[in-house]
């Protein structure tokens, strides 16, 4: 039976990355995936579009990373955003930096994306083999001996683990891999779904489904104190809240969830206005429209399928006119402008969780090189490590480095 220098678990971009690395230093390398096709996640990201990488500093870029971004130094310092880029422009990729420093493809497909590390790695002579479900990593004396899918064993004395995270399970990562690492003796942290939409109690959100709010602040709120906040874009949804700040900010929902039944999010609709000018600019309109109905008057300050809402939720008579309004009645205006509140009861599964928290410890493995402290001839790429980030093409970047990283290391083996 053949055996070869490097084995890679999982054809992700992580997977890719460590392959095509290996081989491009003239390992034989071996790539199994158990899916039918490579990459499956990767087709999906960025809403099809592909969110590839950002343009910020390394400094900058490790702030997006929790819970200890500080460990990607070295991988970031052998293969950063340039590096990627390059290598896709390399193979016909044309690449556009956006707003928030977000790269996509010009062409705006994943697929261009996928193809590129495709051709790269089949280029470079990595054999890939669809269908093969790892079961079982072969160790003896705390050093990897081979590798067992689909019933079949494969020598080898180096296994790069990419098997990705938990979420989106339907693309073939469904958290598989942590079990290999943890019969290997390595910690798993608490793996739980980030980047999830949440759920509230009520029908507030539920009403607006569908409205999408751009410029608006959200706070989350833990037993009646701030513990986080965000700025820019969300999205109302049949259970609840999603959208970009919301998915950032869930994060520190999901954890907090399992200690508190108290958790809030507050949407300021107006950051950009304090109390004071908030109070003037709502004088002056109903000043202005005296005559008008309540109903009417409040398109001035939020989008039309927010006006039912408001009006229930402040207990206005709609057909009231506005100079009827009480300085009461416009405080209470003023305040849910700044302050529409949403319990929060759950977070959505995994299966629609952008990504996967914890997973297997850093400290168990080498920044340097990624390879398992505890096993020789194990290394660690991608989602199923312990880091995750946010929205922005963070974590693809941690998965190409790190690929690139535990590749490079096992084919130089002296630079640990
Ligand atoms: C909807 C969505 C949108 C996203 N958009 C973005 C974005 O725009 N930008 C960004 O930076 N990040 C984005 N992400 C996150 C990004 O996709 C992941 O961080 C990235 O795919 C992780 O790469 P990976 O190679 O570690 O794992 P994966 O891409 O999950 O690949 C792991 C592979 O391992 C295989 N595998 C698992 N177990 C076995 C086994 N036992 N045997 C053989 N093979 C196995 C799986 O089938 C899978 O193909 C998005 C995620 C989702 C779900």
């Amino acid at each position: 039976m053949s055996s070869f220098d490097v084995i890679v678990v999982g054809g992700g971009p992580a997977g890719l990355m460590a392959a095509g690395r290996a081989a491009e230093l003239g390992g034989s390398v071996l790539l199994l995936e158990k899916m039918r096709q490579v990459g499956r996640k990767l087709l999906i990201t960025g809403k099809g579009r592909c969110n590839i990488t950002n343009d910020d500093p390394i400094g900058e870029f490790i702030k997006h990373i929790h819970p200890n971004g500080r460990f990607l130094r070295t991988a970031f310092s052998r293969f950063f955003s340039e590096d990627i880029l390059d290598l896709l422009h390399r193979y016909g990729v044309e690449t556009t930096l956006e707003r928030g420093g977000r790269y996509f493809p010009t062409s705006n497909k994943s697929a261009d994306i996928l193809m590129a590390l495709q051709k790269w790695v089949s280029e470079v002579n990595v054999e890939i083999r669809c269908g093969f479900r790892v079961e079982k990593l072969i160790i003896e004396n705390n050093r990897i001996k081979g590798i067992q899918a689909n019933g079949e064993v494969f020598p080898t004395d180096k296994i790069i683990l990419a098997t990705g995270g938990s979420s989106y399970p339907a693309t073939g990562s469904n958290g598989e891999g942590y079990e290999f690492a943890r019969k290997a003796g390595h910690t798993i942290e608490k793996v739980q779904p980030s980047l999830v939409p949440l759920e509230t109690e009520g029908d507030v959100a539920q009403r607006l489904q569908g409205l999408n709010l751009k410029n608006v602040s959200a706070v989350v709120w833990v037993n009646g104190k701030k513990s986080a906040e965000d700025f820019g874009e969300m999205l109302f949804t049949h259970f609840g809240l999603s959208g970009p700040i919301i998915l950032t900010l869930s994060r520190h929902v999901v954890d907090e969830l399992h200690k508190s039944n108290n958790v809030e999010i507050s949407v300021d609709l107006k950051p950009a206005l304090d109390e004071q000018k908030l109070d003037l600019r709502l004088i002056r309109d109903l000043n202005e429209h005296g005559k008008k109905r309540v109903g009417n008057i409040f398109r001035y300050w939020l989008p039309a399928t927010m006006v039912p809402v408001f009006i229930d939720l402040l207990g206005f008579d709609p057909e009231k006119e506005c100079h009827q309004v009480s300085s009461t009645e416009r405080k209470q205006i003023r305040f849910l402008l700044k302050n529409l509140r949403f319990k929060i009861i759950n977070h959505r599964p995994f299966k629609e969780a952008i990504i996967t928290a914890g997973g297997v410890s850093t400290n168990e493995m080498s920044s340097k090189t990624m390879e398992s402290k505890l096993v020789s001839g194990l290394y660690f790429a991608g989602e199923i490590i312990d880091l995750d980030a946010d929205t922005g093409g963070y974590n693809l970047q941690i998965a190409y480095s790190t690929g690139w990283l535990a590749g490079n290391s096992c084919m130089n083996s002296h630079d640990m």
